[in-house]
């Protein structure tokens, strides 16, 4: 049983994939697809020993280690040429970590047709990369936990059809047309956050600054894509 956040990543797994779960710690996301039979084979890579004993366990319990190569590895270093990846998942870090991933992993020519990202943060920065490097977003989501907010992002190898505006970086070119009830939730929520950062930038006497009228400008934009 997977949590919200980890039952989206895997929604957006295509059938049959040849997947590579990178930061897989638990083991929870290919365990899952393995088990549904939506995939009959992954690569699970971690950088740290913990979370690589955890993937090892969690996959032996259920009785899929022939189903798992399980590797110690930093980003995609765990996926060789002859594995024949061709979707990746990578979940449950901040965005700027799996953008050096990525990035690393391009270093190396090594390219996927399917990326299935859900950073805890940043997520700008991704649909940047994304965009750079010709990748196409074709779906999003964003589910709620508690009080956390995850925006789940799949893309195909292929260039956007259209160039992505600031507004479609920042709050997703998909997300901010759907404007689900999450999505709205998640916006007022920054917006909350802002103006106490307004009024302790008032309180300081720093409300004619760089910084506010920054903040000033993230705040409109916020309104005007939640209104
Ligand atoms: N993907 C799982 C999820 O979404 O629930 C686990 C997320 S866990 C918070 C992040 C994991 O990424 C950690 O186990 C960490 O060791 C791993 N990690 C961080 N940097 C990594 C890298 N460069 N390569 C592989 N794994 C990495």
């Amino acid at each position: 049983h997977l949590s919200p956040r980890l039952k989206a990543v895997a929604d957006f797994v295509p059938l049959n994939a040849r997947l590579a779960d990178i930061g897989s710690d638990h083991a929870y996301l290919p365990v899952n697809l393995l088990l549904n039979d939506k995939i009959s084979h992954a690569i699970v890579g971690e950088v740290a020993k913990g979370p690589l004993d955890n993937a090892h366990h969690e996959l032996k319990k259920r009785h899929l280690l022939a189903h798992a190569d399980v590797r110690l590895a930093n980003g995609l270093a765990a996926i060789n040429e002859t594995d024949n990846v061709d979707t990746v998942t990578i979940a449950g870090m901040g965005g700027i970590l799996i953008s050096n991933i990525l990035n690393a992993g391009k270093k190396q020519e090594k390219t996927f047709k399917t990326l299935v990202l859900q950073p805890n943060t940043d997520e700008q920065i991704v649909r940047r990369w994304l965009a750079a490097q010709d990748y196409q977003i074709i779906a999003e989501t964003i589910v709620q936990e508690e009080s956390h907010f995850y925006e789940i992002i799949a893309a195909v190898v292929g260039e956007q059809q259209q160039q992505l505006s600031d507004l479609d970086l920042i709050f997703g070119p998909y997300l901010r047309v759907e404007k689900t009830a999450t999505f709205v939730a998640k916006w007022q929520k920054e917006s909350e956050r802002i103006t106490l950062i307004f009024n302790q930038l008032k309180a300081a006497g720093k409300s004619d600054t760089d910084a506010y009228r920054q903040w000033q400008l993230r705040y409109n934009q916020i309104q005007a894509a939640i209104s």
